[in-house]
């Protein structure tokens, strides 16, 4: 007969098998992540930053997927962890950094000059080199330092936003914009909006996705963006999948809007095809609209 812990043994086991899928599946990402990066299997994805001033198209978020040969599209939430832990997000940054300002650069030359938004992991700010690799990259794709906005997401400790002051600072003193993603989740503070310099808030989809059913995420939604823009922040609300939600967030003050109700993440191509064809689009802005037909 088997004892208490054997049996509790035993309903481990049963309860492992069926996570195995998924543990092998994460093991072997976290293995191959290093020569993906290498043989070009990562992609960008583009989503666009609406100003809720002119309800225009100011700036593109760069959103990382791994186009993997034998597990199709993988989204970032499954490789970002991973790679944080085995240390390949510093080559992962780079690489999406160099990919969105190519892509930047190329939009530029058709006369269509967007802002870029890239996703910075804490962790990475603990190099203190990071900002030399921005400023080398910069002058590289020859992109102002201002038109890109580095989005910090915390997955760890407090301790890793803080304890980077310095490094923050750096690339701010490049020029370069700093944002503090998914603020009012996890471990985002208001101590960063006190110590770090910063220009941005994105207010977490969490709220804002059910602001008009649930009450007390209005609230916690109309505090964010009331606090940031007193502050002189750019707030961006993310999360935003229908009208009523952006005429909440408008009515409330808020700045920007990303989300399903302007567009998804979008492959180039079809990033190109909704900036022409969409009311959100190119056509409500002065710039070469022509260029990409
Ligand atoms: P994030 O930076 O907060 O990006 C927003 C996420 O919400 C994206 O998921 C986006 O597709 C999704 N989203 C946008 N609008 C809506 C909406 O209206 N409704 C809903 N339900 N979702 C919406 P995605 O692309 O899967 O990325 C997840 C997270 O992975 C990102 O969250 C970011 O933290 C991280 N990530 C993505 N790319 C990179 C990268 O290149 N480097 C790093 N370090 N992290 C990245
Ligand atoms: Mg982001
Ligand atoms: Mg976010
Ligand atoms: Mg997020």
């Amino acid at each position: 007969a088997l004892d208490g812990a054997q049996r509790r043994g035993v309903r481990f086991l049963v309860f492992d098998e069926e996570n195995e899928g998924e543990r092998r599946l994460q093991f072997g990402l976290g293995r191959d992540l290093p020569s993906a990066i290498e043989s070009g299997q990562m992609r960008l994805y583009f989503q666009p930053k609406i100003s809720m001033i002119d309800g225009n198209v100011t700036g593109v978020e760069a959103l990382v997927r791994w186009q993997h040969p034998e597990h199709g599209l993988v989204f970032p939430d499954n490789f970002i962890p991973l790679a944080e832990r085995s240390g390949a997000i510093e080559p992962l940054t780079r690489w999406v950094l160099d990919a969105a300002l190519k892509q930047a650069s190329a939009w530029s030359a058709l006369g269509i000059d967007l802002e870029i938004s890239v996703n910075v992991s804490a962790l990475t700010l603990h190099n203190r080199d990071f900002p030399n690799t921005v400023r080398t990259m910069l002058a590289n794709w020859s992109f102002p330092a201002n038109r890109l906005t580095l989005e910090i997401t915390e997955s760890a400790f407090i301790s890793d936003v803080l304890r980077a002051t310095d490094t923050l600072t750096r690339l701010h003193e490049l020029g370069v914009r700093i944002s503090i993603d998914d603020f009012g989740t996890g471990y985002s503070s208001l101590a960063y909006i006190r110590r770090l310099p910063i220009d941005e808030l994105k207010v977490d989809k969490s709220f804002v996705m059910h602001m008009q059913s649930e009450p007390d995420d209005s609230v916690i939604v109309r505090v964010l963006v009331q606090l940031g823009r007193s502050l002189g922040l750019n707030v961006v609300a993310e999360g935003v999948e229908d009208r009523e939600t952006w005429y909440m967030l408008a009515a409330l003050g808020c700045n920007c809007a990303q989300g399903y109700y302007m567009a998804r993440p979008l492959d180039v191509p079809n990033f190109e095809k909704w900036l022409q064809s969409s009311a959100w689009g190119l056509a409500g802005r002065a710039v070469a609209q022509a260029s990409l037909a």
